[in-house]
């Protein structure tokens, strides 16, 4: 489990600034959302967590230590990419054990691993199999499962059911919050998906344009919308 504070933090492409001064403390096993419509910087200010993108200015801390300038192996967070990630030609033991495999584990250490996540992911009966010979939830299953073999602190998710159709995205909501809990793991978790939000969420996050519009738990946010943006966003009566 992982703390991660932002300080003050910016993001800057060129000329035009994307992230304007974003201040959040994060604690440890938090369940955090962020929400707000296409463009506002959800992804960008998520990548910059996960180190994938260069923080222009503020700091990043990590557990308290500042993180800003770190590559994405040093940080101890994993990001969960979409399904369609996955290797074609690899089964699904070797997507899940692909990068302690790159970074020179031993074998019978690997093999624990991935049976540990096969296990807390219900796969274990599809180890063999290859991505195309599973159903969407399967694969984004495994897409998790390739972060879980590597112990992280913390996940990081980017509109991980965006692709799934209507049934699996409530199936797989329900799986992420079970993950949550039998991990005690601090999650930050990208949405456009208002359900999503609330079901899942400790608190949200509201971005608008680049800053933080409201900050909250789910309740709060729908009883008492700092402004219309986010009472619209929300879906609040208000
Ligand atoms: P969201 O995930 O909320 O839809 P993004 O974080 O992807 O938003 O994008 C925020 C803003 O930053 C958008 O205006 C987008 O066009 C811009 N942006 C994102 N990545 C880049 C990039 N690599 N170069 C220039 N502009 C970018
Ligand atoms: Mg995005």
């Amino acid at each position: 489990m992982a703390s991660i504070e932002l300080k003050a933090v910016e993001k800057w492409f060129g000329n035009v600034q994307v992230i304007k001064g974003v201040d959040l403390a994060i604690e440890e096993g938090e369940f955090i959302i962020f929400v707000g419509p296409s463009g506002c910087g959800k992804s960008t200010l998520l990548r910059m967590i996960a180190g994938l993108e260069e923080t222009s200015r503020g700091q990043i801390l990590i557990d308290g230590r500042d993180a800003t300038a770190e590559a994405p192996s040093q940080r101890g967070l994993t990001m969960v990419f979409q399904s369609y990630a996955l290797y074609p030609h690899m089964s699904v033991r070797d997507n899940m054990g692909f990068s302690l495999k790159a970074a020179g584990e031993p074998k019978d250490k690997i093999a624990a691993k991935v049976d540990h996540a096969a296990e807390v992911l219900k796969l274990g009966a599809y180890l063999d199999r290859r991505p195309k010979d599973l159903s969407g939830g399967q694969r984004q299953r495994v897409a998790i499962g390739r972060s879980i073999v590597r112990d992280p602190t913390a996940f990081l998710f980017d509109e991980p059911l965006s692709n799934l159709d209507a049934a699996l995205r409530v199936e797989m909501r329900y799986e992420i919050a079970k993950l949550h809990q039998s991990l005690s793991a601090t999650m930050i978790y990208v949405t456009h998906d208002q359900v999503e939000a609330m079901t899942l969420a400790d608190r949200i996050v509201v971005l608008e344009g680049g800053k933080i519009a409201q900050i909250g738990a789910p309740r709060e946010l729908y009883e008492h919308p700092a402004n219309l943006f986010v009472a619209q966003f929300i879906g609040s009566p208000k």
